[in-house]
């Protein structure tokens, strides 16, 4: 893994490349993703085909920016592998992925811990609230009106995504994705693009140069 660029465009990088990689795992069609910093923070987005997608990828594809920015936090505070504390209690994350106030611009979606597994050792995260945006809670709460209105479903979910970007072929292709979109700097920051076909050149040459079969795991 290279680091590259500053840590939050890092961060924006990682975030984005976790809705993509989680998204086209499951079979969603990604048209294009971006960063771009706007007064002094990195935001992005990411867009993919219109097609029938699940309530459960949806919801999935939802969170899976922000887990992935949370993980990469996690890696960068220690060296070795990383992985989700499976055991770590979610209601704490669950109160912010559901709450329906944030709709308010100015609205505080508040902070959590998230646990990881490092070298045999518990590491707390700090999880910004703000890490999970507006843009992601709308995708979560639109998958999410297809589901009984029970804590359970949230945290099979988050169990789930989880796991799936814990899986090494997963977390390869995430890197992968996330450096070559830091590598599209401009100056001044300006915006750092990529095209659906290069995700897909990405993605599949992350996945073939370990030996694995590219492309969706569904
Ligand atoms: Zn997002």
């Amino acid at each position: 893994m290279i680091q590259i660029g500053t840590e939050s465009q890092f961060e924006a990088a990682r975030h984005e490349a976790g809705h993509v990689v989680i998204g086209v795992r499951s079979g969603s069609v990604v048209t294009d993703t971006h960063i771009r910093c706007e007064n002094g923070r990195w935001l992005g987005d990411s867009k993919f085909a219109t097609g029938k997608v699940s309530a459960d990828d949806m919801m999935a594809c939802a969170i899976a920016g922000c887990l992935a920015q949370a993980k990469s936090v996690a890696e960068s505070q220690c060296s070795g592998t990383v992985a989700f504390d499976m055991k770590c209690e979610l209601k704490p994350l669950i109160h912010i992925v559901r709450d329906s106030d944030r709709s308010g611009p100015d609205s505080d979606p508040g902070s959590c811990d998230v646990f990881f597994l490092a070298d045999g050792k518990r590491l707390a995260i700090h999880f910004d609230g703000a890490w999970f945006s507006g843009a992601d809670a709308s995708g979560y709460r639109l998958g999410r009106k297809s589901h009984p209105p029970l804590d359970f479903v949230d945290t099979q979910l988050i169990r789930s995504v989880m796991g799936e970007l814990d899986d090494a072929k997963n977390w390869r292709a995430l890197c992968a994705v996330s450096d070559e979109l830091c590598r599209r700097t401009v100056a001044d920051g300006g915006t750092c693009v990529l095209s659906g076909d290069d995700i897909r050149k990405a993605m599949s040459e992350a996945d073939s140069e370990h030996g694995e079969v590219p492309g969706a795991w569904k």
